[in-house]
């Protein structure tokens, strides 16, 4: 009872201390990452973009097989997913190897990292993560006021997994990790990254985010369920936006042991899914071929990139996802406002004091198109 008097205080001085007018989820979700972003978006050129390579969306997507799940779905929107929820999750369940009672279902993974944020920043401690990474799970547990543990990737732009391990300490509530990285791209051998999850679950648990682990080739894909498998406190989410080209319809999941996933999902809201989304997810889980084609296509379209970033002498991070942080090495809010100006969007991270641009990867045309206007930008 008293943990619970505790829980509504903190998440009502939480609200409290939010501008009036924005709810706690678009607050975060729209929450500009650095300095230059905030520049950015306050100017008059954010509403020009008509080329997105801002938030790493599939080009290409949804598949056939999800267009045809979606299409034969609309007769059966004047109904509650309710029923649509539990069989989707005995899906997921088989594709997994686990029980249903291990899996969540939100809202995309936004919504599952959001309840996790709030599920252990209401114990306050502090969450550890590297720095930079995908911050939706630290500031929603800064919000309940948790303090933000952060360590800086290594040169290459990698997370160094032991400098991480050696900031773990006391008051440590939860480890946040993400392979491949976002914003970077980059990717450690899952093998060191199942040792570290392995050895670390035994102190704190550890929330892996693989939102782009199906960008890499199925023989490098090593998911962290296998743990959970074996009941350790590993949290894996994985979502439908990315390879799957389902952003638009919000579908995402969390994996955990049982007794985790409940206590997640105490801040998780009812059923926030939807029937389209469910289906087409349902459709698209597992559709080795289209994401193959995806893979190839992106690995294309990267590769114009990067070559042109090497053409430049422009550092990048070596990137095994559909985007690429590169320095500009100029003023980056200046580089962010002209590609505006010629309709193409991106994002910006502050980091190590310079602010670095992340482009997700677009189709060859796209691409072609953003290096060109990227030339001019400089
Ligand atoms: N995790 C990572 C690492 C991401 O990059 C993103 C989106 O960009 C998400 C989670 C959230 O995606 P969604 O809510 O669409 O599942």
């Amino acid at each position: 009872m008293q943990n619970r008097r505790d829980w509504l205080k903190k998440a009502l001085m939480a609200s409290a201390a939010l501008p009036l007018g924005a709810s706690l989820g678009e607050q975060l979700m729209a929450a500009p990452v650095s300095e230059t972003e905030r520049r950015f978006m306050r100017s008059r050129y954010a509403g020009l973009i008509k080329v997105r390579l801002g938030s790493n969306e599939n080009p290409y997507g949804p598949s056939e097989r999800a267009r045809k799940a979606i299409s034969e779905i609309i007769s059966e929107t004047n109904r509650y997913p309710f029923q649509s929820v539990t069989e989707f999750k005995k899906v997921l369940a088989e594709y997994e190897g686990v029980t249903p009672d291990h899996i969540l279902v939100g809202a995309g993974s936004s919504d599952l990292l959001c309840a996790t944020g709030s599920a252990f920043g209401v114990e306050e401690g502090a969450v550890l993560s590297p720095n930079p990474t995908f911050p939706m799970l630290m500031n929603y547990a800064s919000v309940y006021s948790a303090l933000w543990d952060k360590v800086d990737l290594n040169d290459k732009l990698e997370i160094d997994y032991s400098l991480l391990a050696s900031r773990i300490h006391g008051g440590t509530r939860l480890v946040y990790i993400c392979n491949p990285n976002n914003p970077t791209g980059t990717l450690v051998d899952p093998t060191l990254v199942r040792s570290f999850c392995e050895d670390i679950s035994g102190t704190v648990p550890v929330f892996a985010d693989e939102a782009y682990l199906e960008f890499l080739e199925p023989s490098q894909q090593l998911s962290m369920i296998a743990l959970i498998r074996r009941d350790k406190e590993v949290i894996v989410s994985r979502t439908f936006s990315k390879i799957y080209g389902l952003a638009g319809l919000r579908i995402g999941y969390l994996i955990a042991r049982p007794d985790i996933a409940k206590k997640i999902a105490r801040h998780h809201p009812g059923i926030p899914t939807n029937q389209v989304g469910l289906a087409a997810a349902t459709a698209s889980l597992g559709d080795k071929d289209f994401m193959a084609l995806t893979r190839k296509k992106n690995a294309v379209a990267r590769k114009h990139l990067t070559n042109y970033l090497e053409k430049k002498n422009l550092i990048y991070g070596e990137s095994h996802t559909n985007f690429v942080m590169f320095d500009p090495n100029t003023d980056g809010h200046q580089v962010v406002t002209r590609l505006a100006e010629k309709g193409f969007g991106i994002r910006v991270w502050d980091y190590k004091s310079k602010p670095w641009c992340r482009v997700s990867i677009g189709t060859l045309d796209e691409m072609k198109m953003f290096t060109r206007a990227l030339d001019s930008a400089f």
